[in-house]
């Protein structure tokens, strides 16, 4: 899953530390590993691997998470300008009636 390609600094992910309860639940939703426990509370591990789907903000309970969602599947997309495989894209891979990458992802 970590395979895709980000661009450095971008994501908006943000966790406010002072707020987790250390429920670990955003370690279960996210898909690609961002988060890590360092002793009752979460943090980020790897913040370039985000997608921004928005799991983690939906499923914190203590709403100690933000990232703006919902605007695509930003490592997807730049895959997909990046000439780089479509099926890359979180909706699973996008392609023309001919069978062949559209380059466009959902
Ligand atoms: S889901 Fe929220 S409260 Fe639970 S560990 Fe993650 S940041 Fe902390
Ligand atoms: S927005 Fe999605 S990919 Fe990013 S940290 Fe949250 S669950 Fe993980």
């Amino acid at each position: 899953m970590n395979n895709l390609s980000y661009l450095k600094n971008v994501v908006t992910l943000k966790l406010d530390e002072n707020k987790c309860t250390g429920c670990g639940m955003c370690l279960e939703v996210c898909p690609h590993q961002v988060f890590k426990m360092n002793g009752r509370r979460a943090i980020i591990r790897n913040r370039d691997a985000c997608m921004e789907c928005g799991a983690c903000r939906k499923n914190c309970p203590a709403e100690a998470i933000y990232v703006e969602s919902g605007v695509g599947c930003a490592a997807a997309v730049i895959n997909s300008l990046l000439g780089k495989n479509a099926a890359a894209c979180c909706c699973g891979p996008q392609t023309n009636p001919e069978g062949k990458n559209s380059g466009v992802c959902c």
